[in-house]
């Protein structure tokens, strides 16, 4: 038998955050991570990982180290450099004196955590402590983030970096990944699949562009679902025990004990089943977010908020049942699962269509009822934990605006010889000038592209290689789908998927929507998506 190598020493961690923070360059950061995972024995590698990307603990470890700026500030100041270091700082001691801060209760605890905080700061030479300072404050800043960390792990397993990005979604741990993967190998991976009772990354939808792609993406048919607007559960059931966690994994079981009584009354003892709790008023209509983050963050009082807020459960997925996964099973095959266990009133509305026209009504229809919009779904689609992707399409109404239009540019292709591309702006009250949001060389007929051509062409004011600024005079109605931050123009925004519905002659420049209404709009759009920081 091999002797067990000795712990590795604290100070070549640091030494490699040093390494790491000197260059920026991807590959040679993860060159460094290989060299570095590779030299660590099995145990290390786990509490190495999380070190240098800062957590100190697992995505999914509920430990929080609680030593806030006071407590730190003291400890620093109590903290005496050991003269004779009888034994260097290990990576494994530092988790465990970490561990031991963590988990420090009672009345005395705030002292006893920067005790312990000041035995290791005080163990620690001073590029250690600066390591372990940073995880502290959770926050390494040298360049490693998870995606980067996820590929050293591969390359140095030398396994491919999608099946540890899988293995990741479902372990929600990146430092078992990386135990795994180098220990285990490809097939150590891929036998941690779903487990019950332990959050898995949901998987997410894209933006529709319009009813076509959709269509197409899809081959010809997809089955359209309303989109609740309400906050995504997934609902484990093991037994007698049911954990419900929200999309961003936190477990929120103790505060929808209707779910949980819903969960128990299902007719099978082991199930996944993924779907949207939605706060209704007494007339069954769905209540604005806030209202169910309410429910969310109630943690004493559950039973008053319970009457004061009813939820609603539907249900959309189903993942496992009865010693069965079903994540590699096709959508219409988890659907038919789906209905037979659980009872009507739990599904989501749901139809099969294969025309837009279909679409369109159905659509009309999930407003009406006060939710979002629709999702469309590939029927053939596995699921896939935590991507994003065309396999789900999330459709919503279009807004609309009214642009000015305050540049063009000379078409390609099919549109060569006519300004067709348009510089989109709403009106700035502030300065009286305008803010350009985005451009578009969509929704205009051929005859509209020439007429339009010319009059742009009567209302340029400079010229320039690719075409033309003109004078704000032409308004113009666009449907978009989204109002997103971006970089790209001074006004911060930009529209996505933005076409002309049509030429607004009926309006002047002083007609055209503000810079201010705009950034309403984003506004109440991000609150309705629940992403705030109120989001679970
Ligand atoms: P978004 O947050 O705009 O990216 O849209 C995706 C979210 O829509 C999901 O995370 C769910 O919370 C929610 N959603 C509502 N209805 C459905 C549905 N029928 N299928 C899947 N997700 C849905």
């Amino acid at each position: 038998m091999s002797p067990i190598p000795d712990e590795t020493p604290f100070a070549r961690l640091a030494e490699l955050t040093t390494k790491l923070e000197a260059t920026s360059k991807r590959l040679e950061k993860r060159a460094l991570l290989v060299a570095f995972l590779k030299s660590l024995r099995r145990d290390e590698v786990p509490p190495a990982v999380h070190l240098i990307v800062g957590r100190i603990f697992a995505e999914s470890d509920s430990r929080a180290l609680n030593v806030g700026w006071a407590t730190l500030k003291k400890a620093l100041a109590g903290t005496k450099q050991a003269t004779l270091v009888p034994r260097p700082l290990t990576i494994l001691e530092a988790t465990r004196m970490f561990a031991q801060i963590a988990e420090a209760r009672g009345p005395d605890s705030t002292r006893a955590r920067r005790r312990l905080l000041e035995s290791l700061l005080g163990r620690a030479s001073e590029e250690e402590r600066d390591v372990l300072l940073r995880n502290v404050f959770g926050e390494m800043r040298i360049g490693v983030n998870e995606g980067v960390m996820l590929e050293g792990i591969a390359d140095a397993a030398g396994v491919d970096a999608e099946s540890v990005r899988t293995a990741h979604m479902f372990l929600g741990d990146l430092g078992m990944v990386a135990e795994i993967a180098l220990f285990e190998g490809a097939v150590g991976l891929r036998s941690r699949g779903l487990r019950l009772l332990a959050p898995m990354k949901p998987m997410l939808a894209e933006m529709a562009e319009d009813l076509d792609e959709v269509l197409a993406e899809h081959g010809g048919q997809t089955a359209v679902e309303f989109k609740l607007d309400g906050a995504r559960i997934q609902i484990h059931r093991k037994g007698d025990v049911v954990r419900i966690f929200s999309r961003r994994l936190s477990d929120v079981t103790d505060s929808l004990p209707e779910i949980v009584a819903i969960a128990k009354s299902l007719p099978a003892s082991e199930f996944l089943l993924e779907g949207e709790v939605v706060a209704i008023n007494a007339d069954g209509k769905p209540l604005p977010f806030q209202d169910l983050m309410r429910r969310f963050r109630r943690v004493h009082g559950i039973a008053a908020a319970q009457e004061e807020i009813p939820l609603k459960l539907y249900l959309f997925d189903l993942l496992h049942v009865d010693g069965q996964t079903l994540i590699d099973a096709p959508y219409r095959a988890r659907w038919e699962s789906l209905e037979r266990l659980v009872p009507s009133e739990y599904l989501t509305a749901r139809r099969i269509v294969t025309h837009k026209q279909e679409i369109e009504p159905f659509l009309q229809a999930a407003l009406v009822a006060g939710h979002e919009g629709l999702m469309a779904k590939a029927l053939d689609s596995t699921y896939s934990v935590g991507k994003r992707g065309k396999k789900w399409f999330k459709i919503k109404p279009a807004d609309l605006l009214d642009m000015a239009i305050v540049a063009a540019e000379w078409g390609s292709g099919r549109r060569e010889g006519w300004l067709s591309n348009y510089w989109l702006a709403v009106r700035d009250e502030s300065t009286g000038g305008f803010q350009m949001i985005g451009k578009t060389f969509k929704g205009l007929t051929d005859a509209e592209f020439e007429t339009m051509t010319e009059r742009l062409r009567g209302l340029a004011t400079s010229e320039e290689r690719w075409g033309f600024h003109v004078r704000p005079e032409v308004v113009v109605e666009v449907a978009y789908n989204e109002i997103q931050r971006s970089p790209h123009y001074p006004s911060g925004f930009a529209l996505r998927f933005a076409r002309i519905v049509r030429i607004r002659d009926d309006k002047g420049p002083d007609d055209v929507d503000t810079y201010a209404r705009l950034k309403d709009l984003y506004k109440k759009q991000f609150e309705r998506k629940g992403r705030g920081p109120a989001d679970l």
